[in-house]
């Protein structure tokens, strides 16, 4: 959203993005309707019962599908999670906007999006998005007034896959959200809404309902996806606004499910993984019912959705295609462009570059395919031999657009390390490691998929618990690809959750040495010597992690910790205010500067930012039952009934709220309630009579014969 000025300069002297960056808006046109932006990630167009599979359970998005366009084939620009979605939301494709993998890039400040469009022609802007990697950190914030990546969730430790939450859990915040938004007065700007729900991805654990009546785990998660869609929708036709608003449903990309001995995503830019479901749904200007044949691909996203909505295009690498779903115009002849670059950035193997015409699939690789879909929709015959004009012709087409990327000029921030960070591993010996070629340098990903997939593997067994059986399949996948960070990593956490925190701690020196760039890992380390009782070591590892990452907040609060248990309050303050300020949305630095305040007895202090932590994370228990705690020791019962009542809620399984009830009907002279209190707490686990005993909440209760009975006899 910041221009650089440099890249200011640029623009002006050259004039090359004229207009790129604040496109001029028309006078409001009367009628601004609503948009909305769906992705359900990792779904295969050909999963859906609109898309022809008998057997889904979708009749939320086949309905959407009745009642709008739906497109046959809808192409994703990378089966990766942040670049595609980078790509729907900027009409660039990823050498373009420069974000070619998860984790590792960050959207330019400097390109425009979607929600910046929407926000600069007033609209109100809201994202809602279900996996850590659309956090806030990766940038595809930017133009929207409110971004949820409210992930996670107390006691649910996600070490070995992707944070994410669930479609329920999303849909409900969303639905929360919009009853404010559709609140009155009429006349409000129209909003830009874009929900991302994650469930299809693996691991795939449906509810028991829909697993019950899929024909697969990954159908189940899509059917309980669908439900979610359906909520949405639904809340809009009975608000009577769905026809007033710009739905758009899609995916960021499929799943291989084994074709091509792919398990997965991410590596091959098949069919499988690449074609997606793409559907519009606006009654004032798209008829329903109706297939388009034409070809879409992901850059067009951007401004047919604009052109929907009336606003002008800006300069992407896509085209309008409003007026050829509408059918007033015929649908142009488009060549989707498609890219993985997984592969290379992760074992050093060949990227692939692949476009698509009406009839072929051709993918530039060490060893190049082109396939006949018509007449091979699976791409497992490859024809390039015999048509080697054809494969010559679509080669050039990947170079057009590898060159027309240029032109947008944006170089996605890879958070390289700066001289003195580099240093500073030097000392520790972690760069001294020789540069000698990887094992599968240069490789052809057909030839490599093994490795891909052995991790996807382990990964699986490692979540499922079987550390051993994930520790057999990582040991031999190093022995083939020694670099390779993320096998060692997850070796490490392995070993760490095997009680062995000596071999972890070797496997993750040996990590940063192939990749220094790893803040995550410095953490671990810091982590593994706090265990060991060597703060000195772990606080180097934390400030070594602030050092590669200076966002890192969750060290932040490990340093805060460390100086909190050296007796430096002082010092503990800043970081706890550094971190909230740094990342105002991590629910644990507000919980732990209450807790910081509690212990210091300051109670009011410590409530307030219990109350901002719960602001942002308004399920947390912890920081619930930790309110109300501060709201008694300020002598307000009253309200710390109220917070230990929403603490039952949220866990209705858990003694503890119903102990502190107890304590406060006995502030407020009820011994009886506070008995029936007591005993649904003992009927609920509770057993520490000592505590009870010693408690000079209770102390009146002392001789009461139904308390001395709690414990039976
Ligand atoms: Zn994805």
């Amino acid at each position: 959203m910041t221009v650089r000025s440099s890249f200011l300069l640029v623009v002006l002297a050259l004039g090359l993005l004229q207009g790129c960056k604040k496109t001029k808006e028309p006078p409001m046109a009367a009628l601004r309707p609503n948009v909305v932006v769906i992705t359900v990630d990792t779904l295969r167009a050909d999963r859906l019962g609109c898309y022809g599979f008998e057997a889904a359970r979708t009749p939320h998005i086949d309905r959407l599908s009745a009642e709008g366009v739906r497109v046959e084939h809808a192409i994703a620009a990378t089966p990766i999670t942040l670049p595609s979605h980078s790509t729907i939301f900027t009409g660039l494709y990823p050498p373009a906007h420069g974000v070619r993998d998860n984790g590792r890039y960050r959207l330019p400040d400097e390109v425009e999006t979607l929600a910046e469009r929407f926000k600069s022609a007033g609209y109100r802007t809201q994202a809602f998005v279900s996996a850590m990697v659309l956090h806030r950190r990766y940038n595809l914030s930017q133009g929207f007034d409110g971004y949820d990546d409210q992930l996670r969730r107390e006691g649910e430790p996600a070490m070995f896959m992707i944070q994410e939450r669930s479609g329920e859990r999303t849909m409900d915040r969303v639905l929360k959200w919009l009853e404010t938004a559709l609140a009155p007065p009429k006349d409000r700007a129209p909003f830009f809404l874009w929900v991302h729900l994650f469930d299809p991805h693996q691991p795939y654990a449906p509810p028991a309902e829909d697993a019950k009546v899929s024909p697969t785990l990954y159908d189940g998660e899509i059917a309980s996806a669908d439900r979610q869609v359906g909520r949405l929708i639904e809340e809009l036709r009975k608000r009577g606004v769905l026809d007033d608003t710009v739905v758009t449903f899609t995916s960021d990309h499929g799943e291989s499910l084994g074709e091509h001995g792919e398990a997965t995503h991410a590596l091959f830019i098949y069919e499988s993984t690449i074609r997606v479901p793409l559907i519009f749904r606006y009654p004032p200007k798209l008829p329903a019912r109706k297939t388009y044949e034409g070809s879409v691909r992901s850059v067009d996203l951007m401004p047919t959705v604009l052109g929907l909505a009336s606003l002008p295009p800006n300069d992407t690498q896509g085209v309008d295609l409003s007026d050829a779903l509408a059918g007033t115009v015929e649908p142009p002849s488009l060549a989707p462009y498609s890219e993985s670059l997984h592969g290379q950035l992760e074992f050093a193997m060949a990227p692939l570059f692949g476009i698509r015409s009406k009839e072929w699939t051709y993918i530039r690789a060490p060893r190049a395919e082109l396939y006949n879909r018509a007449q091979d929709p699976a791409e497992t015959k490859n024809l390039l031999e015999a048509h080697e004009n054809e494969a010559a012709k679509l080669d050039e087409l990947v170079t057009k657009v590898r060159e027309d990327s240029k032109r947008f000029g944006l170089v996605a921030d890879a958070n390289p390390l700066d001289a003195e960070t580099v240093e500073m591993l030097e000392a520790l010996g972690y760069m001294n490691e020789s540069d000698a070629p990887e094992g599968l340098e240069g490789m052809d990903p057909k030839d490599g998929v093994r490795a891909f997939d052995e991790i996807d593997r382990a990964r699986m067994l490692a979540h499922e618990g079987d550390y051993a059986g994930a520790k057999k399949v990582l040991e031999s996948l190093l022995e083939w690809v020694p670099k390779n960070a993320s096998a060692r990593n997850l070796l490490a956490l392995c070993e760490f959750r095997m009680n062995d925190p000596g071999a972890a701690k070797q496997l993750y020196l040996q990590s940063l040495a192939h990749e220094p760039r790893q803040p995550e890992v410095l953490r671990q380390l810091g982590r593994i010597e706090l265990a060991d009782g060597n703060s000195h070591a772990a606080r180097e590892r934390f400030l070594q992690s602030l050092k590669v990452d200076p966002a890192d907040v969750e060290a932040m609060i490990l340093v805060a910790y460390l100086d909190l248990k050296e007796a430096r309050p002082e010092e503990a303050k800043r970081w706890y205010e550094r971190a909230i300020e740094t990342d105002p949305s991590y629910p644990d630095a507000y919980l732990q500067y209450g807790d910081f305040y509690f212990r210091q007895g300051d109670f009011r202090q410590a409530k307030s930012w219990y109350d901002r932590g719960l602001q942002v994370q308004p399920e947390s228990f912890v920081g619930v039952l930790q309110a109300g705690t501060s709201a008694l020791r300020l002598g307000d019962p009253a309200a710390a009934e109220r917070y230990f009542q929403r603490a039952t809620q949220i866990d209705p399984g858990s003694w503890k709220p119903l102990y502190n009830l107890a304590c406060v009907q006995m502030r407020q002279g009820n011994p009886e309630s506070a008995v029936t209190y007591l005993r649904k707490a003992v009927a609920g686990g509770f057993s520490d009579s000592a505590l009870l005993q010693r408690d000079p909440c209770f102390a009146a209760l002392h001789t009461d014969p139904r308390f001395v009975a709690l414990f039976g006899r």
